[in-house]
């Protein structure tokens, strides 16, 4: 029996403001639009760190705007381009900025956006040598332009107009030109609001309404919520090499917690895999719940200790010479309390007396493993006589006789988990509960409430590439927005991807 009703109970100790996020950010900006954020809430904001409180700078920018259109001011010729509201900035279309269903109306063909006007102009560089080939190029014959709008450093924003040269390149008979780090080829989002917006979505929890109104809000264009989508998932395509290798890392780590939860994709049933530590943490969305995820995950053998709930799929994990299994043991103590609370009371005396003294045994047990491996001087070699005794107390409950069904039940568990239950005595630098990826998975968990999950397999694809990417920088310290940010102007500039951060050294 498994229980995932006790998620986000007790047992989550020190819950921290980042995996909160993703469920308390969203209020408060409703708040903020509405102009009644508390000191508390500023409070929560400062503790979820940078995005959360560029978003609340941006949604007091929107109400600002919005209370300075009411008052029926014209904004003069030097008001930042963030205070405009959008309908009033040139090229807007009339009719309203109110929020809408995403995606075009039933009837109406997808459009295009209409082109921002201009506010400032930037040329490109011209090329010496030919970005595919290397070889040198003839002076530029030709120039495009192309208009970009992006979000400012002070919350506002501009549209900008690129003058790309074009330059013929003899080798590759073709006219080639240098790409613009401003935005993705052919995007006209630029990339600092691609990166924010997707950490506020993927990891903070905001919709994509709220996105568009706080970020797009004040773009002279429109950005669809099909539009909005389709760049996250460019995004995503272009970092996917650093969701790989958060999974090799992950893969080839010394530690690592696995959980799993219920996740929908356009109706259907699939699972969200979570394997993570505190310096990775990397997400997978699959139709399978059971052993077929698992192999497809653990290409090869898995040389660290995998920490886990009792559930007997994680049996098929390949292990190396140093892997090694962990149990939750708060699973395990979950489930005798809840045993010891809900069916003690029922229980016919003979059988009420063996359970009880089996869960007193039992807890005693797990609690003195907990105390041996929390004393400051802990080691394995040090205490390893005590390791042996209660290896050999576990295997006495497991094998003794019961006539209660639960007791029976649980020392069934103990004989097919009991090197698996006191494994972090061997191995110090293992958790005895799996709490970790139940706190890793509670944000993607939240997520899944508000937004229905994925309506197709390419959403879930980015989902998973992007939460991956938010949630082990977070744990890196690493601020997100900024190296996704800095990530796409340099592949976007040149093609090549810059290494994924290692961020601080654990801490
Ligand atoms: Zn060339």
């Amino acid at each position: 029996m498994r229980h995932r009703t006790a998620r986000g109970t007790s047992t989550h100790m020190g819950m921290d403001a980042s995996t909160n996020a993703a469920d308390q950010l969203s209020p408060i900006i409703e708040a903020a639009l509405r102009g009644d954020v508390t000191e508390q809430q500023l409070g929560l904001v400062f503790d979820m760190g940078r995005e959360a409180s560029i978003a609340l700078g941006l949604a007091q920018s929107r109400r600002i705007a919005a209370l300075s259109k009411t008052q029926a001011k014209p904004p003069g010729p030097h008001a930042p381009s963030g205070s405009v509201p959008p309908s009033e900035k040139p090229g807007a279309k009339k009719g309203g900025t109110g929020r809408r269903k995403p995606g075009a109306r039933k009837g109406h063909k997808g459009s295009r956006r209409p082109t921002a006007s201009p506010e400032a102009h930037r040329s490109i560089p011209p090329l010496t040598t030919c970005p595919s080939c290397g070889s040198s190029v003839e002076c530029a014959a030709k120039f495009r332009t192309r208009i970009i709008e992006d979000l400012l450093e002070n919350l506002s924003t501009v549209a900008t107009e690129y003058t790309i040269p074009r330059h013929w390149c003899r080798s590759c008979k073709k006219l080639v030109e240098p790409g613009v780090s401003a935005a993705m080829p052919g995007a006209t989002i630029g990339n600092r609001a691609v990166g924010l917006s997707a950490v506020l979505h993927y990891g903070l929890g905001l919709s994509i309404d709220q996105i568009r109104e706080l970020l797009y809000g004040s773009f002279q264009t429109r950005v669809s919520a099909g539009g909005l989508v389709d760049i996250w998932r460019r995004a995503a395509d272009v970092l996917s090499p650093w969701y790989e290798q958060i999974g090799e890392e992950a893969r080839a780590s010394a530690t690592l917690h696995a959980d799993e939860t219920s996740w929908r994709v356009d109706g259907e049933s699939q699972w969200l895999w979570c394997f993570c530590n505190q310096r990775t943490c990397w997400y997978m969305i699959d139709p399978g719940r059971g052993q077929d995820p698992l192999i497809s995950f653990f290409t090869e053998a898995f040389d660290g200790v995998l920490i886990h709930d009792f559930w007997h799929a994680y049996s098929v994990v390949a292990l190396g010479s140093e892997g090694e299994h962990q149990c939750c043991l708060v699973h395990l103590l979950r489930e005798m309390k809840h045993v010891d609370t809900h069916s003690l009371p029922e229980k016919p005396p003979p059988m009420a007396a063996d359970w009880s003294a089996f869960y007193k045994k039992l807890k005693r047990l797990i609690r003195d493993g907990i105390r041996l491996r929390n004393r400051p001087d802990f080691s394995p070699e040090r205490y390893g006589g005590r390791i042996v005794l209660i290896d050999q107390r576990l295997r006495a409950l497991a094998f003794a006789e019961y006539i209660d069904d639960d007791a029976l039940r649980l020392a069934k568990r103990l004989r097919r988990h009991s090197d698996e239950i006191f494994t972090f005595l061997d191995r110090p630098e293992a958790d005895w509960h799996n709490n970790f990826a139940e706190r890793q998975i509670r944000p993607a968990v939240v997520l899944r409430k508000k937004s229905q999950c994925n309506r197709s397999d390419q959403g879930a694809a980015t989902q998973a590439v992007l939460m991956s990417i938010y949630r082990t920088l977070k744990l890196r310290g690493v601020e997100a927005s900024k190296a996704v940010t800095e990530a796409l102007a340099a592949w976007s500039a040149s093609g090549t991807l810059p290494p994924l951060p290692s961020g601080a050294a654990v801490g």
